[in-house]
């Protein structure tokens, strides 16, 4: 299989009828970046920038972010590389940090843009970091957990000074700057057409996503395998942002674990994703899986599935009878 997967990495990542699918990888520290020679992923579509605060003992100065940065767009090489600002709290606590109350349901609490916006020195720092290290480059900047479209208004505003700052005092800024939400809370499925207008692309971030519409603690054994992300409601969800990104002309991409598995990664590729985020031992089994997949039949097939109005089919029996059938 290794030696399959090496041969892979040098082929183009297109499907069995020639459509291309973007495959990225995640990361979140430096050990991770041989990974993406070694992968052959695109790039990064998403950098989980929280983990190196994660593993420190203080908050990581500036100076060690901004190092961090270019070395994850040094051995990217060009590639593109997706940088999520921080996601910390829910799950993610710092031990150094307290900010907040205890609570009671901390993925639904004080964590990722609400905590930052809230306070907005952390995200300072880490986006004037982020700046310096894309000087003469292209920046892609994504938030996690965006819940209403003020949360962007705001990033972007803290973001804009920022730039100024830099500029007044005669830094290298990035060549581009890109501005991504994550779409991880419902209530983004309902300003889908305001949302594609005021970002640059959105990642779906499935994980939560499925946890939230779902109401399934992600992190509960008792509840794992329950309901089923390749299933109607979910697969609706996002065709629901897909077209809406197809009617502004906004990316859409996905960085969460479905992206890794391979009947799932088919069933993304089916709806319309045309670039999915994983880790990188994913990356093999899915292009294994992608230059095998006729993807324009897959279409078809899995059609009656996002009709909205026919009966929820059992979607995995049916991509599980279209895999065994190709
Ligand atoms: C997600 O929620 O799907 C995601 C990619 O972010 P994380 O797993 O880091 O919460
Ligand atoms: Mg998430």
């Amino acid at each position: 299989r290794q030696e399959l997967y090496r041969e892979l990495r040098e082929r183009p990542s297109l499907s069995k009828d020639g459509v291309r699918v973007d495959l990225m990888m995640n990361a979140g520290l430096a050990v991770d970046l041989p990974q993406l020679a070694d992968s052959g992923a695109a790039g990064i579509g998403l950098f989980r920038s929280e983990l190196q605060f994660m593993v420190a003992a203080t908050f990581p100065r500036a100076e060690a972010q901004e190092a961090l940065y270019r070395q994850v767009l040094e051995a990217a090489d060009g590639k593109p590389v997706t940088f999520r600002t921080i996601d910390i709290g829910g799950d993610k606590v710092l031990p150094y940090f307290r900010g907040g109350e205890k609570e009671e349901n901390p993925a639904l609490g004080w964590r990722a843009i609400r905590l930052t916006l809230d306070r907005p020195g952390l995200l300072r720092t880490q986006v004037r970091a982020l700046l310096k290290a894309a000087g003469g480059g292209e920046l892609r900047l994504m938030l996690p957990m965006v819940t209403e479209i003020g949360e962007i208004t705001k990033a972007r505003h803290l973001i804009d000074r920022e730039v100024n700052h830099l500029a007044r005092f005669g830094h290298l800024l990035p060549t581009r700057l890109k501005l991504g939400a994550m779409l991880e809370v419902p209530s983004l499925l309902f300003q889908l057409d305001e949302l594609m207008r005021v970002v640059d692309f959105v990642s779906v971030g499935s994980n939560d996503l499925f946890q939230f519409l779902t109401a399934t603690d992600r992190g509960n054994g008792m509840l794992s395998g329950r309901f089923d992300p390749i299933s109607a409601p979910f697969l609706r969800a996002l065709k629901h942002v897909l077209d809406a990104g197809a009617r502004a002309g906004t990316p859409v991409t996905l960085c969460g674990e479905l992206a890794g598995r391979p009947i799932s990664a088919m069933a993304l590729i089916g709806i319309g994703f045309r670039s999915i985020s994983m880790s990188a031992a994913a990356i093999g089994p899915v292009k294994a899986m992608l230059v095998e997949l006729p993807v324009r039949e897959l279409e078809r097939a899995i059609a009656p599935v996002l009709a909205d109005g026919g009966a929820s089919r059992d979607a995995r029996a049916l991509l599980r009878d279209f895999a065994t059938a190709h």
